[in-house]
């Protein structure tokens, strides 16, 4: 075989696992395979150069910078779409159609309004050619580099479908993903994002490819847009537009009236909460091409489409008092203390007003009654203030200017949209969290102190900071409130234990800014010693794979600090785990590279921890679920049987404790 076509068929061969993975949701290559055949992919291109495709899977991995993006003008324009609330809003809409078309049998689809950012993708000879986002519809940036990083979006179509055309869809976050996101934003101390749908289009306008190449977006299809006359109908368009490989939602539905809308719009009324991305409402669109035509647009929306918004579960009530929290970090974040109210099914005492400009944007002030709401969202937000409830003599909210728990002034840097408490090592809220996250689970799991202990101590005075646990006595520890001396001294082993700890989450633990788990582990891996760590320059840190400048910046800034120096001096004294340990160094292997382990049931030989730690030893990966990832599940005894049902549905080969020894030794 000569390259080219070598070439073709690699191609042709990861575009169909892509497609299958991740349209169809139905894995047909394990993860490892699938790089080993990716990086030959690689290798050849660059041997053959003149063989280069913009379309090849290779090119999903991003890597390319935009500092502007282009603006281009679209061919055909982006609408928008009409809102109805009502069924008689809907019956209203039914009357015009029919009025204009003159007909009463029409025929119309109906389909969910998925709630992210809308884009444009342009096919040319079946080759995907430029993506652009909405802008304000006659215009929009162009940002293919970042769109061909989305997976489900086929870049070449083989088989027979119109020769040029748009296909217009919504790049969603699903829910799963973005609560996942958030949960290492929170971890490394940042701030979270609002919702999927912002951190969607936020994320279209990356300047770094690679950076939108991992996360997890995708792309739902709901119109195509073509001067060829190829189908009748809408439905048909689209039903061929999944064919040929786009991710049209199944959710689709011909109806003949709008009573039948109805049903549709009650179905998913109810299911919407289950589905894995936000929808804000349905879509109501005339079937016949032809009729569409006829009917044309409005200023500003087509006249053939309507949409229907789901009612957002809402209720009024009083917001209290607005009070201001610390977080570790010193970040502020005002609350709203509202008198409790019921609201789809449970009681909501309080909403987080997220920042200054929020309380502002809205006019919130104390004594208001509010709006509060629960969408498709997890948590309640005030959404408006009722200004017929206000008092004549209420006044605008003053934001607090200085810190809540240690007075000294807030600041606010630019860009940032959250005031901090600077007071790092003086300000109790952010010296307890410190410590509570250095104690934490995940990071120094420290048996027999809990949270609100470590509150009572730093109280008390006998702890600062996380070195000071080392030098507690349990004397001293006795004599506090509902300290009992068993208590005491469990405490006081559990520090001592945590000594043992290994260096990537003592690394962890010590709360430097944007050090995350991941990120620690990272950092563990590279530089083996706090020492080479922070000695490290800002080059050599940057240098690491997935750590940027923001990260890079922090630990430098970490690092030079005295106060740090210090405590990571006085650590080191009391004996902590600060460098990789010879003993890890030797029993690391690549053994296991590429593949995913889910560990499930009642081990003997090993303890489950040390079956996890012996696989990401050996370069493998843990899981907690099993998915068409899974490689390998480890079954010790009692397993649980769904699990091993899904096991079996979804063929993932299951070893045994010995089988996994075997494996490693
Ligand atoms: P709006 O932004 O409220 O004017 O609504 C119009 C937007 O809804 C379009 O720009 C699309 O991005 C989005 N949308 C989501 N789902 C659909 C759908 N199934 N059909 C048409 N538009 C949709
Ligand atoms: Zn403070």
């Amino acid at each position: 075989m000569s390259p080219a076509q070598t070439i073709e068929l690699l191609r042709d061969e990861l575009n169909t696992h892509n497609y299958n993975y991740y349209v169809l949701d139905n894995a047909t290559i394990s993860d490892f395979d699938f790089d080993i055949k990716l990086k030959k992919l690689e290798q050849l291109e660059k041997e053959s150069p003149l063989l280069f495709d913009a379309n090849s899977p290779t090119q999903r991995v991003g890597g390319t910078i935009t500092k502007n993006f282009k603006t281009v003008v679209h061919k055909n324009r982006m609408y928008s779409l009409d809102n109805s609330y009502s069924k008689e809003d809907l019956l209203d809409w039914e009357k015009r159609v029919e009025k204009v078309l003159g007909s009463t049998a029409l025929e119309f689809t109906c389909e969910l309004k998925f709630d992210g950012a809308s884009i444009n993708l342009t096919y040319e000879n079946g080759q995907f050619v430029k993506a652009v986002t909405r802008g304000d519809g006659f215009q929009g940036d162009e940002v293919t580099n970042n769109i061909k990083t989305i997976r489900s979006i086929p870049l070449s179509i083989k088989t027979s479908f119109i020769h040029d055309f748009e296909m217009r869809g919504e790049i969603i976050l699903p829910i799963v993903a973005f609560k996942k996101m958030n949960e290492e934003r929170l971890e490394n101390g940042e701030e979270e994002y609002r919702n999927p749908r912002n951190t969607a289009s936020g994320s279209l306008k990356l300047q770094d490819s690679a950076e939108v190449a991992k996360r997890p977006l995708d792309c739902l299809l709901y119109q195509v847009v073509t001067s060829e006359r190829k189908y009748k109908t809408h439905f048909e368009s689209l039903e061929n537009a999944r064919q040929v490989g786009f991710k049209v939602p199944k959710a689709i539905q011909l109806v003949k009236s709008i009573d039948e809308v109805f049903d549709f719009v009650n179905y998913w009324d109810a299911q919407r909460h289950d589905l894995p991305y936000e929808t804000d409402g349905i879509v109501i669109k005339v079937n016949d091409l032809q009729q569409q035509e006829e009917l044309g647009y409005t200023a500003k929306a087509p006249r053939w489409a309507i949409a229907y918004k789901f009612k957002a579960a809402q209720v009024t009530t009083v917001l209290n008092e607005i009070t201001y929290q610390v977080g570790r970090t010193g970040a502020i974040t005002p609350v709203a203390n509202l008198e409790p109210v019921q609201l789809a099914g449970t009681t909501v005492k309080r909403a987080s007003l997220h920042n200054a400009d929020q309380i502002e944007k809205l006019d919130i002030r104390e004594k208001d009654t509010v709006f509060v709401e629960k969408g498709g969202e997890i948590i309640p937000k005030i959404t408006a203030v009722d200004f017929t409830k206000r008092a004549i003599d209420s006044e605008p909210t003053k934001y607090a200017r200085t810190c809540p728990e240690c007075a000294t002034i807030l600041v606010r840097t630019e860009g940032d949209a959250k005031h901090y408490c600077p007071n790092e090592f003086g300000c109790a809220p952010q010296i307890t969290g410190r410590i509570q996250h250095y104690i934490s689970r995940k990071a120094m799991d420290i048996d027999g102190l809990g949270g609100e202990t470590v509150d009572l101590l730093r109280k008390e005075g006998l702890i600062q900071n996380y070195a000071d646990l080392y030098d507690l006595t349990a004397l001293q520890v006795i004599p506090l409130e509902r300290m009992a001396e068993k208590s005491a001294q469990n405490m006081i082993a559990g520090i001592e234990k945590s000594k043992e700890i290994p260096f990537e989450k003592v690394l962890f633990a010590l709360g430097i800014r944007f050090v995350g788990e991941t990120v620690a582990k990272k950092l563990a891996k590279h530089f083996k010693s706090i020492d080479h760590l922070m000695t490290a320059s800002f080059e050599g840190l940057i240098d690491v794979d997935e750590i940027g400048d923001r990260i890079a910046q922090s630990i430098i800034d970490f690092s030079s600090d005295l106060g740090n120096i210090q405590l990571i001096n006085r650590l080191k004294r009391y004996g902590l785990q600060l460098e990789v340990s010879a003993e890890i160094l030797e029993n690391q292997t690549e053994l296991l590279k590429g593949e995913v382990f889910v560990v499930s049931g009642v081990f003997y030989q090993m303890s489950r921890n040390e079956l996890k730690k012996a696989i990401e030893d050996n370069g493998g990966k843990v899981s907690t679920s099993i998915s068409k990832k899974t490689n390998f599940i480890i079954a010790g005894e009692n397993m649980g049987p769904s699990k091993l049902a899904k096991a079996q549905d979804l063929g993932v080969e299951i070893i045994s404790e010995q089988d996994f020894i075997n494996k490693i030794s």
